[in-house]
This record gives C-alpha cells, structure tokens and sequence, in this order.
C-alpha cells in the first residue's frame, strides 16, 4: 500500500494481484486538437480508474467524463459539450515496467467526441440559427425567381419545337 503510483502512469510491478484503484480530476489537458478544429478542453477531467493486470495485458475499466468548448462546424457558434463514459473497457499490451496510460484515456474520449460537431451535439441543444436563416433566404430567392422571371412571357412566345430542344 506504500507504494506510490503516479495516476495514468502505470508501474507494472506496484500493481497490487487484486488490481489498482484510481479516482480523482485532472486539470491539465492530455488531449491534442488541430489549431483549426477550434476544440478547447474544460477542466477537469473527472476519472474513476480500475486497473488490473492479467498476463501480458492492462485491463482497464473507466468512467471518464471530460467537457470541452467547440465551435459548432455549421454555423461556428460556441457550444460546450460533456463526454460522459460508463464502464469503457480498455486493454493494452505491457511492455516494460510502466505503461503511461493517458493517450489510452484521451484516445477513449475522443473516440467519443462528434466528427463534425454541431449545436445540436451540445449539452444545451440548440438548432443552428444561420442554417434556418439560410433556409428562408434560399426560399424567398425561389419565389423571387418563379414570380418575377423576366424570361418567363419570352418563354410563352417561343414556339413548341425550340421549347423542346431547350429540354433536350
Ligand atoms: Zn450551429
């Protein structure tokens, strides 16, 4: 019990037979974005670590709940997001005396963590504003055009043959 582990920092050999328990926040960031994907981590990350070792791997079993600022990929609003994991199963091969878990931890998060995320993926759903603008100015633009197609009469004119090679 004297043992001392570093959390995500797994010493093989202080591994106690009946597993390791690990609980606790970080606040430093172990995750990685791209400058351009506009993600930020919020801390803390909250972890509840069970670990144990059966033959030439780490068996780890983890509740993990981690938030994050993001710009929505639509309409670039800032929305936050919660990844909340239960009882994620996570194995890893040991290969020398320690095994530093934390891009295993990072990684599981990640995995969870929308492609392209949008409002609607935030913890407080919201539609996109600029999409439903959008929407409504490309109709109005429609019934602009069928209404008031200068063409439209020249069209009526224009005998059946010439009409049917403009569909062609
Ligand atoms: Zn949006």
């Amino acid at each position: 019990m004297s043992a001392h582990i570093e959390p995500f920092n797994i010493n093989h050999h202080e591994l106690p037979a009946d597993g390791l328990y690990l609980d606790g926040e970080l606040t430093e960031s172990i995750f990685t974005f791209r400058d351009k994907d506009n993600i930020q981590f919020i801390a803390p990350l909250y972890y509840e670590l069970e670990i144990t070792r059966s033959q030439n791997d780490l068996e780890i079993a983890a509740n993990l709940q981690a938030t994050f600022d993001f710009d929505c990929v639509r309409c670039l609003k800032k929305s936050r997001i919660t990844i909340t994991l239960e009882n994620s199963q996570l194995c890893e091969p040991v290969q020398g005396h320690q095994t530093d878990i934390t891009p295993f931890i990072a990684e599981e998060i990640l995995l969870n963590f929308p492609e392209n995320p949008k409002c609607e993926h935030a913890d407080t759903k919201t539609e996109c504003s600029w999409d439903t603008n959008y929407a409504h100015q490309e109709e109005d633009e429609e019934s602009i055009k069928s209404e008031k197609n200068p063409w439209k009469d020249l069209e009526d004119m224009v005998t059946t043959s010439s009409q049917e090679q403009e569909k062609s």
